[in-house]
């Protein structure tokens, strides 16, 4: 651990912290809106991390202190924690002690320090690296024994029940999961696996990530209500979700149902199509073939999905008019960032073009970076 993580530790909680972890934001390559419907996502994990410095309480206190949070220490009791009484930031570590001794583990009290370097709010998935940060250090401090998915599936739980967030399976794999230099291909109904290799700067092409520094909010029902019109649809469709359509019946699926759900469900069908193709192409070392299907993809969260907005829209296609090989919005959308495919010698004449395209339309200006495929939560020190 760095002498510096140490001396912000102490200063905070009166103590020496007994170790660091690390927990990675993600971009989902392909594979938006799928998780809440049984189906494909095709994440990886970021450079970009919520590190967190920790050591055992023995009197069963949890204190938790951010970074980037408003300069207070949130000081709980571990048997006084239930959905509803945190209401701030501090709401999504606490809630994965909840979590974990709601599940029965043996875990006890901590004092905890969180520093981060992920975009808040920006569809990189903050939320979901402050739980695995934390689900990863009282694993170890607390000697859990649990692996990396079952971590993911209680910091889910942790945002869902106790946040209030009705969010995917997604963000919580691509953080707990990942790994260095490929992407993660989860079935999100088994849970299944595969870490699939993605050297893009090998290839020729660079990720670039777009951050439109719109602010989404997924706790204002949008998000709840596009899952409950998957489910309607998946219901009238006498299915147990929308992955069990196959696409060869889509047409005809469609026409059973009123337009509000048909859009939605042309979206999740092809979505999922979407990320096999992918698969295919990056088993078969075809990067270039991804752009268009990004760029698909985009025009389908847009048009059937509607949860892209002027920003995104913009970005993606300022960015494919500047020779972007394909972009789309990542993340639940209604703003958040863009990703687009670019050959590494465009990458300055897409930014240029993005950013121009964003001073004229009014817009803020864009936040952008590379994105490498890295390592999901992980102990440092
Ligand atoms: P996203 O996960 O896309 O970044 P969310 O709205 O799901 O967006 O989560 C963002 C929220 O997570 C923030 O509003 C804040 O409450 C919390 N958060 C994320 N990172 C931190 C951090 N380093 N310190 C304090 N709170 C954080
Ligand atoms: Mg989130």
């Amino acid at each position: 651990m760095t002498d510096q993580a140490a001396i912000d530790f102490e200063a905070v909680h009166g103590a020496r912290p007994s170790g660091v972890w690390a927990a990675p934001g993600r971009v989902n390559l392909i594979g938006e809106h799928t998780d809440y419907n049984d189906g494909f996502v095709l994440p990886i994990a970021l450079p970009h991390t919520v590190k967190v410095t920790a050591r055992r309480r023995e009197d069963a206190r949890v204190r938790l202190y951010s970074a980037q949070g408003d300069g207070t220490i949130t000081e709980l009791a571990l048997d006084g924690l239930a959905p509803g009484v945190v209401t701030s930031w501090a709401a999504y570590p606490a809630g994965v002690f909840w979590a974990l001794a709601e599940a029965g583990h043996a875990v006890g009290g901590a004092d905890l320090f969180f520093d981060s370097d992920v975009p808040t709010g920006a569809g990189l998935s903050s939320s979901a690296a402050l739980e695995c940060a934390t689900a990863a250090a009282l694993n170890d401090l607390y000697g859990l024994g649990l692996s990396a998915p079952e971590l993911a599936l209680l910091a889910q739980r942790a945002e869902n029940a106790f946040v209030g967030v009705p969010c995917g399976v997604m963000d919580q794999m691509a953080s707990a999961c990942c790994t260095d230099g490929t992407a993660l291909f989860l079935d999100t109904r088994t849970l299944e696996q595969r870490h699939v290799p993605l050297d893009l700067e090998a290839a020729g092409f660079r990720l670039l990530v777009i951050d439109t520094r719109v602010k989404h909010d997924l706790g204002d029902g949008a998000y709840a209500a596009l899952r409950a019109g998957c489910e309607q649809a998946a219901e009238l469709l006498g299915l147990d979700a929308l992955r069990d359509l196959p696409p060869a019946d889509l047409t005809a699926a469609l026409e059973r149902l009123p337009d509000d759900l048909a859009r939605l469900v042309r979206h999740v069908v092809t979505e999922n199509r979407r990320v096999a193709e992918t698969i295919e192409h990056l088993d078969g070392g075809r990067i270039a073939e991804l752009g268009p299907i990004l760029t698909a993809g985009h025009a389908s969260l847009r048009d059937d999905f509607r949860v892209s907005c002027p920003e995104t829209d913009l970005a993606v296609e300022a960015a494919v008019a500047a020779g972007a090989l394909g972009a789309r919005m990542t993340g639940g959308g209604f703003g958040g960032s863009v990703i687009a495919l670019v050959a590494t010698a465009d990458v300055e004449a897409v930014l240029d073009a993005v950013r121009s395209a964003f001073g004229s339309a009014g817009f803020a200006a864009p936040v952008a970076f590379t994105a490498v495929p890295s390592a999901g939560a992980r102990r440092l020190a």
